[in-house]
């Protein structure tokens, strides 16, 4: 079942500390969909 596969990758929220958008991202390198920076903080 290949769904079993992507419910293990979960999603955190981010919010973009330069434009102030939060969003789901997955993995390490989270970028803002809004303004292409890196410098995010994870939510929890
Ligand atoms: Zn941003």
């Amino acid at each position: 079942m290949a769904d079993i596969k992507l419910k293990k990758l979960k999603t955190k929220r981010y919010k973009c500390l330069d434009c102030g958008n939060s969003f789901k991202g997955i993995g390490r390198r989270v970028i803002c969909p809004s303004c292409q920076s890196e410098n995010v903080e994870e939510l929890n």
